[in-house]
């Protein structure tokens, strides 16, 4: 079996809620406030590490509480920590989100994450049947370091580009698996594109990206499931229709999922639909990390 390893960010996302948004120099007083583990990285890390996969993260933490809070959670879940370095003068990647009459506001502050070294992503020694798996939340220049080190160790890379933002020339050819939602395949192909779309429209843009010629592209649909292009074919995974409670982290449960799965030694067609299945038990539930699925559910679930 491979391991999975996760180079990416780790954030504390402190949640406040409250009857109406203040307005611009405005104090409110709030209902609740709450504090959960976050970032796309960690996120994706804990998905792999509870279906079974061994999977290591690589980041940064500051010297802090929410850091020690993090690591805390996240060794709980079974991530390998060995490779998240504590860093002093700054401080850990935190997330203030204001929820109120059903739509929040964001401010995220990279801190640590943004020190996320090529020379943090050259610490793991990557073999043939491990997989490698990013996003863009710790700079790119890492990414790029990280995946061209997996690529000469014969390890799989998985690219999820969210946030949804420009990518530097060249990164797309190293990637095996890119996994984005339709906001992000707008931006990379540079065209408007809405989640109602026809999937002919979506396949369109997929193919104008810059990514090698073998490159499977994922792009995930929320409820309507996943269309992947394998050798420029497309299929669509149909969504299973479940209630949806909390969609935060589906996208990352899916891609913490078929990182796991590959790793795994299965093959992509049943690896993804291994990941819709995984991701619809994930939106059923509150939170992104914590709702990630186990191994047991999802088993259930296909049984
Ligand atoms: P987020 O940023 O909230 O993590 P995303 O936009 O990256 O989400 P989505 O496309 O919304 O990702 O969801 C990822 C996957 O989760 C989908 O491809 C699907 O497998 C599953 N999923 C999401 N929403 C639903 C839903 N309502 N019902 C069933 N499955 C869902």
């Amino acid at each position: 079996m491979g391991r999975v390893f996760v180079a990416g960010s780790i954030n504390m996302d402190v949640v406040a809620t409250a009857d109406r948004h203040p307005k611009v120099g405005e104090t409110v007083a709030g209902k609740a406030v709450h504090y959960f583990p976050g970032g796309k990285g960690a996120n994706q890390a804990v998905a792999a590490a509870k279906l079974g996969a061994p999977s290591t993260l690589i980041g940064r933490l500051g010297v802090d509480a929410f850091g020690q809070q993090l690591r805390t959670f996240l060794a709980a879940q079974g991530v390998d920590l060995a490779l998240v370095q504590d860093t002093a003068d700054v401080h850990t990647g935190t997330a203030v989100i204001t929820i109120a009459d059903a739509d929040n506001t964001i401010v995220v502050v990279p801190g640590a994450n943004a020190l996320v070294s090529a020379e943090d992503a050259a610490a793991p020694v990557l073999a043939k049947g491990d997989v490698a798996v990013s996003q863009f939340e710790i700079p790119q220049a890492t990414i790029s370091a990280f995946f061209q080190r997996a690529r000469a160790a014969g390890a799989t890379t998985i690219l999820n580009p969210a946030p949804a933002l420009a990518c530097p020339p060249g990164l797309l050819e190293l990637v095996d698996i890119l996994i984005l939602n339709e906001t992000e395949l707008g931006l990379l192909a540079q065209t408007a594109l809405h989640d109602t779309d026809e999937p002919a429209r979506f396949v369109e843009a997929a193919r104008r990206l810059p990514t090698g010629p073998d490159t499977i592209i994922c792009v995930t649909l929320g409820k309507r499931g996943v269309l992947a292009l394998i050798g420029g074919e497309p299929s669509l995974i149909a969504g299973r229709a479940v209630k949806a409670v909390d969609t935060t982290g589906a996208g990352d449960c899916f891609v913490g999922a078929l990182a796991a799965q590959l790793a795994n030694g299965t093959a992509i067609r049943d690896a993804l639909a291994y990941a819709n299945a995984a991701a619809s038990i994930c939106v059923q539930r509150m939170g992104a990390a914590p709702s990630m699925p186990t191994a047991a559910e999802v088993a259930e679930l296909l049984a």
